[in-house]
């Protein structure tokens, strides 16, 4: 047994990697082991990634007053200075950036999408690459987001919420069930597999209290599977990348291996493995799989039919009415729909489609905390800007005294983007931040 001190900053905990690990790893890494034993005791080094859906790299850095060191992994990756906390920002609330570990910002990078093509995230939660994604194909074509630990699917569904994603499906279903249902109907498909975490025992000392031989062979059985359905899901011609956190062969290179033996229609053009002694972050495996032949992902137009109250609330509130596609569901939620859609979704539990405007409640109609966070402060007709202490009490949920005239709607921004909505009436704005979303 090997100890490590973490820094006291990081950590309280002294790390214990299991002897059969660190066997594992002297046996593949060679002359390279200590360096990786030194990596290991440095502290992980915090990073975002700008989310390009709602500002560029430039303009976030000038707003947030900091002039971070790149991760070289993205364009968008940056290192969090020290002293810098930032998902207590309010710009984090605007969903202008996600905090994501160097490493991580590998696989979605990988799958080289275009704007307009279908996408599904096989294994989501908690939505780091997803929202990666949906910045990648700038609110155009479809993103399918699906998780099948339910609880996850709820993080995953306000990730993609606060990012501002207008195209997303949220689902939660295991793999076999989604591909089946799906089968051919994506571009380009990546299946972050969950995985014995090597990766992550910098970071989650719980990572390394799981780790045994067997959890490593498990998973790996694991991800044969979940390799399979991914692989069900994509068009003939559409790419594949298959990731993970952690550096056993089992649940990487053999398990891709075993893949395109099954499947001799499949190619492989890439292979990445990323250590936290050769590059930024903790590290990450990827690799990039072709589907031969030719074909188009099996995607439809959705249908809707106009929704008065909906377009009521337009005339009153917004500036504009968005472009998207209005469905009512039955239980009077209303969703601007993403333009093009699974022909199997009205088959499918989905927790979520493109944007929830609101809903209709005794025929009138009550907005959604994600139209705000979908569209930018000028598609709305009334925004309050706060800063300060009376930013800080809304963000705690406090109702806010406004000297601003009017009534109704409006959206609330911080630097000019909004994080949420209230509504104006007698020299107040009433708090309509969802309770789940309150810092106290
Ligand atoms: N892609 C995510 C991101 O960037 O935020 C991280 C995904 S994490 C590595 C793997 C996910 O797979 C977890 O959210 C986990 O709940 C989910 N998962 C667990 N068991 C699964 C299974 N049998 N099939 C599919 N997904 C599973």
């Amino acid at each position: 047994m090997i100890l490590f001190h973490s820094p006291p900053l990081c950590y309280t905990v002294r790390m214990k990697l299991p002897e059969a690990f660190l066997n594992r790893m002297r046996h593949q890494l060679g002359g390279a082991f200590p360096a990786y034993l030194d990596a290991m005791a440095q502290s992980p080094q915090r990073a975002l990634r700008v989310n390009t859906l709602k500002i560029t790299p430039d303009a976030l850095l000038a707003l947030l007053g900091i002039q971070p060191e790149p991760c070289g992994v993205i364009p968008e990756g940056f290192f969090v200075p020290e002293g810098f906390t930032p998902g207590k920002h309010p710009l984090h609330a605007a969903g202008l950036f996600y905090m994501q570990e160097p490493s991580a910002q590998l696989p979605a990078s990988l799958l080289d999408l275009q704007p307009g093509e279908a996408v599904l995230d096989l294994c989501a939660a908690p939505g780091g690459k997803s929202g990666q994604i949906a910045a990648y194909l700038q609110n155009t074509g479809l993103l399918v987001a699906n998780e099948v630990v339910p609880s996850r699917a709820t993080v995953l569904q306000r990730t993609l919420e606060r990012l501002g994603a207008r195209n997303a499906i949220v689902t939660s279903l295991r793999p076999d069930a989604l591909c089946q249902a799906l089968a051919g109907g994506f571009d380009a498909v990546l299946a972050d597999a969950p995985c014995s975490g090597e990766g992550m025992f910098r970071r989650e000392p719980q990572a390394v209290c799981d780790w045994s031989e067997a959890h490593v062979a498990a998973c790996a059985g694991r991800q044969r599977a979940i390799l399979e359905s991914a692989a069900l899901a994509l068009r003939p011609g559409g790419r594949l990348v298959y990731s993970t956190c952690t550096f056993s062969p089992e649940e990487n290179e053999q398990t891709v291996e075993a893949f395109l033996q099954a499947h001799p229609d499949f190619s492989m053009s890439g292979m990445h493995r990323l250590y936290p002694h050769t590059s930024a972050g903790e590290g990450q495996f990827a690799a990039v799989l072709h589907r031969g032949g030719i074909g188009t992902a099996r995607t439809e137009a959705p249908n809707g039919r106009p929704v008065r109250e909906w377009e009521a609330f337009c005339r009153d509130a917004m500036a504009y009415a968005p472009r998207q596609v209005v469905r009512l569901l039955p239980d009077g939620r209303v969703f601007l729909l993403p333009d093009r859609i699974p022909p199997a979704m009205d088959r499918l539990r989905v927790l979520n489609a493109g944007v929830l405007a609101g809903e209709i409640k005794n025929g009138r109609f009550q907005p959604a905390h994600a139209l705000f966070l979908a569209y930018e402060r000028t598609a709305f007709q009334s925004a309050v800007e706060l800063d300060g202490a009376a930013l800080s009490a809304y963000l705690a949920g406090e109702a806010i005294p406004c000297a601003v005239g009017g009534s109704g709607f409006a959206a609330v921004c911080a630097q000019g983007y909004p994080i949420g909505f209230g509504k104006l009436t007698g020299g107040m704005l009433k708090n309509h931040l969802p309770k789940g979303l309150r810092m106290r």
